[in-house]
C-alpha cells in the first residue's frame, strides 16, 4: 500500500480517532492545530491578524453519527462566530456539513447549518463549506444551494481531482470559492489519479475562476502554482481584492508571511479542537515529509 493510502486509511479509523481525542494534542499535531479551546484560537488569530493575515477557523470534528455530537459541534461553531464578532477579528468560518449531521439526517443538518449561517450573516462573517469525500459531494452542494437562496455569506471548495469540477466551477462562479487539489482517496471512475493530471486541472480551474468568478481562494502549499498564479493575475490585470492565497496553519510559515508582506491577501486555515486525529493523518498522507513533525516531537521529549 502506498504511504498516502496508508495514512488515509488511518484517518478513517474511528477507534484510533476516539483514542487520540482522549490524550489531547500529540504526535506533533500541536504544530498544525491551534489549540483545543476558543481562547487559544482567538490568541492565534490575533497574532496572525497583526501580521496582516486573515484566518478561516475550523472547529475540528469527524465521525459524527449522533445528533447530540452534531448539536455540540453547532454550538461550538456559534461560539466561535460570537468570539470573532466580539473581538473584531479578521476571520471567517470553515465547517464540514458532516460535522453538523449530514450523515445522520439531512434536514437536521440543514437546520444546524442554517442557524450557523444566519448568525454569521448577522455579523457579516463568511462561512465556507469544506468538501470531503465524493460520497458527500452532491448532498453538500444541495445544502449549499438551498442556503444560498436565503444567505449570500456562503461558499465552498472545488476539488481539482474530480472530473465534474469543470462543470461545478462554471455552475458556482458567482460564489466565493476555495480551489484545492483534493485530499481524499477517490475512485478512478470519478477522479484524476496522477499528480500531473490533478495539477493541470487545478491551474485550469483557478484561472477560470480568477477570470469569471466572484472571489478565489487559492489554497495550496505548492510554490510552482503560487508563482504561476502571480504571473497570471499580473498578465490579466486581476486586482488583489479578487483573490487570496490560503495555506494550512503550521505549514510553510515563512512563505505565508512573505506573501502577506508582498501585499497579497493571505488567509491561514486554522483548525482547533480535540478532534485533530483525522485532520493530522490527512496531512501526513499529503506529504509524508510531515512525518518530520512527528519524529521531532517524539525525540524532543
Ligand atoms: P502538493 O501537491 O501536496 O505539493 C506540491 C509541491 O509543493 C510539493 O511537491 C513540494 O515541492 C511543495 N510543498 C508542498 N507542501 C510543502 C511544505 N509543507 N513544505 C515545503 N514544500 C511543500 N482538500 C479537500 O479535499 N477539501 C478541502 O476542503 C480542503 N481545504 C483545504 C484548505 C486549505 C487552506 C489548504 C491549503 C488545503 C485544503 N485541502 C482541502 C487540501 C488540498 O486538497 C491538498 O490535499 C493539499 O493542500 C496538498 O496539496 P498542495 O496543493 O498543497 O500541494
Amino acid at each position: 500500500m502506498a504511504l498516502r493510502d496508508f495514512f488515509i486509511a488511518l484517518s478513517e479509523n474511528q477507534l484510533l480517532n476516539s483514542a487520540a481525542q482522549k490524550y489531547g494534542l500529540r504526535m506533533g499535531a500541536q504544530s498544525v492545530v491551534a489549540g483545543t479551546s476558543i481562547p487559544e484560537v482567538v490568541q492565534t488569530i490575533k497574532e496572525l491578524n497583526r501580521a496582516n493575515i486573515s484566518c478561516t477557523v475550523d472547529n475540528l470534528g469527524e465521525f459524527v453519527f449522533e445528533k447530540s455530537a452534531a448539536t455540540a459541534a453547532k454550538n461550538n461553531i456559534l461560539a466561535v462566530i460570537q468570539a470573532i464578532h466580539d473581538e473584531q477579528l479578521d476571520a471567517h468560518i470553515s465547517l464540514k456539513p458532516s460535522q453538523l449531521g449530514q450523515d445522520i439526517d439531512i434536514d437536521f443538518c440543514y437546520e444546524n447549518l442554517k442557524e450557523v449561517v444566519a448568525l454569521a450573516h448577522q455579523y457579516n462573517i463568511f462561512v465556507n463549506f469544506d468538501m470531503e469525500n465524493y460520497g458527500r459531494l452532491h448532498s453538500s452542494f444541495d445544502l449549499l444551494d438551498k442556503l444560498h437562496k436565503e444567505y449570500n455569506n456562503v461558499g465552498t471548495v472545488i476539488q481539482a481531482y474530480f472530473f465534474e469540477s469543470d462543470e461545478n466551477i462554471e455552475k458556482y462562479k458567482d460564489f466565493r470559492l476555495r480551489i484545492v487539489k483534493g485530499a481524499y482517496k477517490e475512485a478512478e471512475e470519478v477522479a484524476y489519479q496522477s499528480k500531473a493530471d490533478i495539477d493541470r486541472n487545478y491551474l485550469k480551474l483557478i484561472e477560470y475562476h480568477l477570470l469569471h468568478g466572484k472571489f478565489t481562494s487559492i489554497a495550496t502549499h505548492d510554490h510552482n502554482v503560487i508563482n504561476l498564479v502571480k504571473q497570471f493575475v499580473k498578465q490579466h490585470n486581476i486586482p488583489n481584492d479578487k483573490f487570496e492565497f490560503q495555506m494550512l496553519y503550521g505549514f510553510r510559515k515563512d512563505m505565508q508571511l512573505d506573501l502577506a508582506h508582498e501585499g497579497y491577501n493571505f488567509c491561514t486555515y486554522l483548525p482547533f479542537g480535540n478532534d485533530w486525529y483525522g485532520y493530522f493523518m490527512r496531512r501526513l498522507a499529503e506529504r509524508p515529509q510531515n512525518l518530520a513533525l512527528v519524529t521531532k516531537q517524539v525525540f524532543n521529549k
